[in-house]
Parts: C-alpha cells; structure tokens; sequence
C-alpha cells in the first residue's frame, strides 16, 4: 500500500510539470496505447478467453475494435476539442473576449469491471490521455488475466508517473478510494458505486458512475417479430448475458408473444445450437454460476436451460411464467436467462417502468412511429435503441451513460474527453475603457440597472 501512496505522489509531481497538458504528447501517447494493443492483440485475446471464455470474434469486435475505434476517433479531433471556444460577452462587459478553455483535472483514478476487462478500462482511459492527465487504473481482481495484460502493456509503454496500473482486489480498491484524486470514473455495480461516491465527498472529489440494473426491452404488437427475435437474442447472449445493457428481461404484448418466443428459440439454436459450446462465454465465477442456477428455479423453462458446473457455462435459457415479484425480477440477472413477460395493456407497462429505478438500457420493438415517439417521451432511461440492442453503446458519436441508479456522467468520444477536462471560463478585459457605473456609490444607479436587467 505503501508503494502506491509513493506513486500517486510521484504522478502528482509528474502532472506538475506541465508535460501531459502538450497536444502532441497526447496525441503521441494515444499513439503508443493503438501501437500496444496491435503488438499485443493475440495476448489479449487469449486473456479475454481464460478469463470468461470468450471467443476471439466477441473480444475483437466487443473489447479491441472498440478501443481502437476511440483511439483513431480521438487522434482525429483532439486538436479541435482542445481548442479554446470563443463565446459571446454581455454587452455591459465591454471592452472582453470570452473564451472556454478545456484543462485537465490532474491525477485520476479509473476503475474498472469484469465483464469487458479490457474496453471498460481502456476507453476511459484514452479520454483521460486525450485531455492530459495522469492515471491510475485498478481493472478488476475477477478478470486477472486481463489485468495482467492491461498492467503489462501501461507498463511497458508508459513511465508510472504518467499512467500506472494497480492490480489488486477490494482492498487495494477502497485504499485507492481513500486517497485525494482529481477525478474518479467508476464502472461496475450500483452497490459499489455508492461506496464510491462516498468515498470522493470526503475529498470532494468529482466522479463519473457508470453503474447497472435491469434494463427493459419492450416489444410491440406492432414490431417485425423476426428481426425483434434475432436482435434480442444477439444482445441478450453477447458475453452470456453478463454485459451492463444486456436487455434484462423482455415485456411483449399477449398477441405476439406466442411467435416471439418460437422465434427466439429458433435462433438461439441457429447461433448456438441446443447445448452449450466452446465458443459460448462462462460465467465468471462459481457464486454468480450458483446465483444464476437458482434463478432458473422460478417460473418455466421454455428454451435452454441446460448448464454445467465444470466449465460454469449456462446455455440461453428463456423463461416463462415469471412474474414482477420473483427475484428473477428484483435484480439485474447478468447472465444468459431471459424472463418474457406479456403485457395486456399499455398502462401495465408504464407502471412497470415508472415503479422502478431508471434502467441504464431501454430497448422498444415496433414499427409504429407513434408509439416510438411516445416512448421516448415518456420514458427516463441512460440510452438505447428502437428496433434494436446494444448498438447505442458502440459508436463514438453519442455519449454513452446512465442516469438516477444506473449512473451519472457520460463518456465515448468527445464526451470522454470533456468528462477528464474541466471547462475553465475566462473574462480578458481592455483596460483602455473602465466604465465606473458597476463602482460604488451606488446612489440613483439601481434604476438604471434595472432598465438594464430586465
Ligand atoms: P463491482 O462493482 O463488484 O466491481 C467493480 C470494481 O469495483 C472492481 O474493480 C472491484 O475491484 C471494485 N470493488 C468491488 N467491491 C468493492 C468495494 N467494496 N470497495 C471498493 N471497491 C470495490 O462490479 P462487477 O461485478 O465487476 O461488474 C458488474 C456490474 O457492473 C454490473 O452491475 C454491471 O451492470 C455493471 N457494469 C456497468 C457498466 C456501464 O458501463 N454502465 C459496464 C459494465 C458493468
């Protein structure tokens, strides 16, 4: 613990000396990280697989290809982003120009989950390079090999006094939480996170959330059921289902659940076939496998549900007859069963999602552009898609985020450069005008003033 007191201290000093605010030394490091994830593409790969067992399409297009998609995105614009924005000046400021100017916030801490070892603490991570600061990562203790690759590649890349990996578990996590950091950017459950955000108001420090939950995936009466069925399915077993906007539990309209469910099963035998395979990711651990098992008690089993213990493997399971009050519903599932619960009305589904905390994820099948629309306006949720899963989170043009239980702040592409920048507002005012009406006495002036700001 010692040692990482020592090196906070030392990227402390290292952030004082200016280096890490340059723009081509940003835009060099980014260059570094794009060159070490090539150089170590297949060392990460095989991390990713002991790790969760996943396959080398899943960890290229779900964890590499995203990295490096923000890696290009933010080397493209950075120049631009950190430019200073010249705003508007009141006119009873004049003679002033007004500019915005984008700082780093100094030494931050990222940690991170599990469940995307390597995206969910790279990502971050080029946003807080993009907007010159110093890091220091703590990726999780339930993805170690993934950790290892991620301290191996910092290390060999970086001098620790600019970014610095941490491996540990909870207790090397809630020593870091207790130091004085500039910045704190969270991923993983709301449990933890309010742990975390405890821990930052001691030092006031600012924090980024970004939690989890159950996120809902309606679908209407009036959706395209087939592509409904295969989307859903796609973004509920990426990862198993242990991904923070998997679609948690599906709510169908009476009238066509009957097809959905026919067609969901139809494709997760077409992408995985009845049993299990090698391809097919693992549950983490042997508490999430048991937790997971014992949720598959509830209700009826209509798909899957086969699982074994040897290789902590649980095939796509969907489940019938569930309802609001079992603890398949009380939690976020994160694995690979799917409650379908039908809905006669539509007021049974706003109550649902009114009653409850606002999802990170929220998915809605239909082809009814009014309905869609109604959705959107009624309805408080982090992100999502019409007509489809997941894909809200792949792009480095929207920002990516919860809100209430499931997060604050956001980040992805230029948002994560703006989340590690602090936005510094500047007056530069002429000294060859001082008009004296602002300067005491302020005898007859208020009437003025009020004619003024009104
Ligand atoms: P977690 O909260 O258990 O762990 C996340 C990090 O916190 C790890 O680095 C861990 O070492 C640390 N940690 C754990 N317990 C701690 C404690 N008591 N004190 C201090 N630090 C502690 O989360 P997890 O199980 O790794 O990940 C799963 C959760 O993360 C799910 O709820 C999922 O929805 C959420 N998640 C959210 C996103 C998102 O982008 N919003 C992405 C992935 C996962």
């Amino acid at each position: 613990m010692q040692n990482m007191g020592l090196l906070i201290q030392r990227q402390r000093e290292y952030f004082q000396k200016g280096q890490t605010k340059d723009l081509s030394f940003r835009i060099q490091q980014l260059k570094v990280l794009k060159k070490a994830i090539f150089m170590y593409e297949e060392e990460i790969m095989k991390a990713l697989k002991k790790d969760v067992n996943k396959s080398f399409f899943e960890s290229y297009e779900t964890e590499i290809g995203m990295v490096l998609q923000e890696i290009n995105y933010a080397i493209k614009n950075i120049k631009n982003w950190s430019k200073p924005k010249k705003v508007k000046t009141p006119i009873v400021h004049f003679p002033a120009q007004s500019h915005i100017y984008q700082e780093p916030y100094g030494v931050v801490l990222i940690l991170s989950p599990w469940n995307y070892p390597f995206q969910l603490a790279m990502v971050p991570l080029i946003g807080a390079i993009a907007a010159g600061n110093c890091v220091m990562m703590k990726p999780s203790e339930l993805s170690p090999y993934t950790s290892k690759i991620i301290a191996k590649i910092v290390k060999t890349m970086y001098n620790p006094a600019y970014v610095a990996v941490v491996e540990g578990g909870i207790q090397e996590s809630q020593f870091l939480l207790k130091q004085k950091w500039d910045y704190i950017f969270f991923t993983g459950s709301t449990r933890v996170g309010r742990l975390v955000m405890e821990a930052a108001a001691k030092h006031l420090t600012p924090v980024t959330l970004e939690l989890g939950g159950k996120s809902p995936c309606i679908v209407d009466k009036e959706a395209c059921i087939d592509v409904a069925a295969k989307r859903i399915v796609w973004g509920k077993l990426l990862n198993a289902g242990q991904t923070c906007v998997a679609p948690d539990y599906i709510l169908v309209h009476h009238t066509v659940k009957k097809p959905l469910v026919e067609s969901m099963r139809k494709y997760i035998q077409q992408f995985y076939g009845t049993q299990v395979n090698d391809q097919f990711p693992r549950i983490i651990n042997q508490h999430h496998f048991e937790r997971l098992v014992a949720l598959m008690k509830e209700g009826t089993i209509v798909g899957g549900g086969y699982h074994c213990k040897n290789t902590l493997q649980i095939a796509p399971t969907l489940m019938d007859e569930v309802s609001f009050e079992d603890p398949l519903m009380q939690e976020e599932i994160f694995g690979p069963l799917l409650p379908v619960i039908e809905y006669k009305k539509w007021s049974e589904v706003v109550q649902h999602i009114e009653s409850r905390p606002k999802p990170l994820a929220f998915y809605f099948f239909s082809e009814n552009k009014k309905k869609q629309k109604r959705v959107l306006q009624q309805f408080s949720f982090g992100g999502g898609c019409i007509n489809d899963t997941i894909l809200h989170l792949a792009t480095p043009y929207m920002p990516f985020g919860g809100i209430g239980e499931s997060g604050m702040g956001r980040y992805h592409g230029k948002t994560s450069f703006e989340t590690f920048s602090h936005e510094k507002s500047v007056i530069n005012r002429g000294t060859w005008l001082d008009i004296p009406f602002r300067y005491p006495p302020y005898n007859y002036k208020l009437g003025i003033l009020r004619k003024v700001l009104r």
